[in-house]
């Protein structure tokens, strides 16, 4: 297939281009492209300063693209009294739905009650979490019996239910967020790469950062990147950036995992999400429609250690079982399950080291160290926006730029669109149109990659096109979050992926072999019962003929 002539602002060529240049100094360099790389990128560059953002990996591919996707203050967070956090949290969850209605929506959420009291009081609290949000309030608080619980929420226990209480949140899809963020990003003039890994802080005679050194991990490219500012905003890796600028820093983050089950939307019938206010280890557990499946999480276990792919705990996943047992009439089993999935919270570890990782504070925590170097951590997807305006404003002071008035409250992120497309689109937003007139021009792109997914092939060449996917983890775990939804499936569809990729990118069988064979590898971590396929002998059959 012949690229289209019009340049592509997205493209990965010339935005290397940008990085060659030995003279150029760049005001912001973010390390990281998670929620919070991003959201300082995209804050710097509609300033318009700037900006370039290195990503060691693809953007999301970190804790970014595994949370329970909800745009939300934290009733829990309320009942821990952090007020502070909650109000900051609702308003930017107003700001998110206001400014990405495509991929942020309200969603309905039930809490059953089992003790006459209980409804009132969550319904209390929940009422002053309504009035907390002020004009962005998305519902209203109702009390239910118990039979309004059960037609709502099919298949809850009704034995011992004694009625429930229904609030409003937002639910977002954090990784096609996290892809629209880099786009608007580039659309206001930042350079952002994904497979860039940085590797050493460059310095003047003065211990002050004047740069870094990077790697393009696709062809192994080393680049001496000048800047005023490095941000690091490396999630759960920000102590190893900070020893690279001081072998003795101290932690500043303390990991603690999270997963999720992906089981079949009939799990739970009605358009509510089910949340449990308090589990057996004193935790909220949320149940989600989530792109036609039901997303059940999640867990909190202090780790040790920190990686790009973590795995969940055969431990953390009865847990979530058992706790469903608990509630459902017929819960799902470990055969149920179409995906799980691992991420890692960067927690900012507390002065009080003794503290539990669930009572540690979600706030985010700025700092900067002598050399410059300004770290961002901790916080949230919901409060993205508003940790990467402080953090732009700490980079202008710490280089004495000229002021610039944050912009991000009223900038449309990539693929806004208020009206709703089809379920298919829905996630595509104003670039829906787009897609489909690259099936008219080219029908042979119309073909389904699976049967049990809308996807096309269309949806792939796109991805690579203008979402810069390179790998085809990137196409089916956060372009079209199927590896999330289905691993079994995302394995069937990888040698079609894989072929369809090769010919955007220009690459040889070779590429589409070891491609594939690197997703059936990687995709056994979002497997509870991983079997042996046979996909990776698939490639030598002729997939596509576009
Ligand atoms: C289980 C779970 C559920 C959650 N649910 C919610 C929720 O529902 N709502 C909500 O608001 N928040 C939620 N969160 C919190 C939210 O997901 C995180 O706060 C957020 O994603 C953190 O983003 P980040 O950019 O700081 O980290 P990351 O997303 O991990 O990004 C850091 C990036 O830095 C890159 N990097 C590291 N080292 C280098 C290097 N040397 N060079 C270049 N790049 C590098 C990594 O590859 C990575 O992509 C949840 C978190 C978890 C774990």
């Amino acid at each position: 297939m012949k690229n289209e002539t019009k340049e592509n602002i997205y493209n990965r060529n010339n935005l290397l281009e940008k990085i060659r240049d030995k003279n150029c100094v760049w005001d912001v360099l973010v390390i990281g492209g998670g929620a919070t790389g991003l959201g300082v990128a995209l804050d710097a560059a509609s300033r318009g300063y700037k900006t370039l953002l290195l990503e060691q990996s693809d953007f999301a591919k970190g804790t970014s693209s595994r949370s329970t996707k909800l745009v939300h203050g934290g009733v829990r967070y309320l009942a821990q009294g952090n007020i502070k956090l909650v109000l900051e949290a609702l308003y930017e969850r107003g700001l998110m739905m206001k400014n990405a209605p495509h991929l942020v929506n309200p969603l309905p959420f039930i809490i059953p009650s089992y003790r006459w009291w209980e409804k009132f009081f969550y319904g209390f609290g929940l009422k002053i979490y309504d009035w907390m949000a002020g004009k962005l309030r998305v519902g209203s608080t109702r009390l239910l019996n118990k039979d309004t619980v059960t037609k709502e929420m099919g298949n809850l226990k009704y034995n011992k239910l004694n009625g429930g209480v229904a609030y409003y949140d937002g639910q977002f899809d954090d990784a096609r967020l996290a892809i629209n963020l880099a786009q608007t990003s580039i659309e206001n003039g930042g350079v952002l790469l994904n497979y860039v890994k940085v590797s050493k802080l460059l310095k003047d005679h003065e211990g002050k950062i004047t740069g870094v050194e990077a790697t393009d991990c696709e062809s192994g490219e080393l680049f001496k990147v000048n800047a005023r500012t490095v941000i690091n905003a490396t999630g759960v890796f920000v102590d190893d950036i900070l020893k690279l600028d001081d072998p003795h820093a101290n932690a500043l983050v303390k990991v603690s995992q999270g997963i999720h089950l992906v089981v079949e939307r009939s799990f739970l019938k009605g358009d509510s999400a089910l949340m449990i206010p308090a589990t057996s280890d004193g935790r909220v557990l949320f149940a989600v429609p989530w792109h036609d499946h039901l997303l059940v999480g999640t867990t909190d276990t202090p780790l040790d250690r920190h990686q790009l792919e973590p795995k969940a705990l055969t431990q953390e996943v009865e847990f979530i079982l058992d706790t469903l047992k608990e509630y459902l009439d017929k819960a799902p089993t470990r055969e149920d399950v179409l995906s799980v999935f691992a991420g890692l919270r960067p927690l900012v570890l507390p002065e009080d080291k003794e503290k539990g990782t669930k009572e540690i504070s979600r706030d985010h925590k700025l700092k900067k160290s002598k050399s410059g170097l300004i770290t961002i951590t901790g916080g949230k997807w919901t409060t993205y926006r508003r940790m990467a305006e402080d953090t732009v404003d700490m980079a202008i002071k710490t280089a004495t730029m000229e002021y610039r008035l944050c912009v991000t409250k009223n900038l449309k992120i990539h693929g806004f669109q208020k009206e709703k497309n089809t379920d298919t689109m829905q996630l595509y937003g104003s670039d829906a149109g787009r897609i489909l007139e690259l099936e008219n021009k080219m029908p042979e792109l119309k073909k389904k990659l699976h049967p049990d997914f809308p996807y096309t092939m269309a949806n792939v060449v796109w991805a690579v096109r203008y979402e810069m996917a390179r790998t085809i983890d990137d196409v089916l775990a956060r372009r079209l979050r199927i590896l999330f939804l289905d691993a079994k499936a995302a394995v069937e569809m990888a040698p079609m992926v894989a072929s369809i990729m090769a010919k955007e990118l220009v690459k040889d069988k070779e590429w589409e072999k070891a491609q594939t064979l690197q997703f059936l590898k990687l995709s056994k971590n979002y497997m509870l019962n991983p079997s042996i396929n046979n996909s990776a002998e698939k490639i030598d059959q002729p997939v596509s003929n576009y």
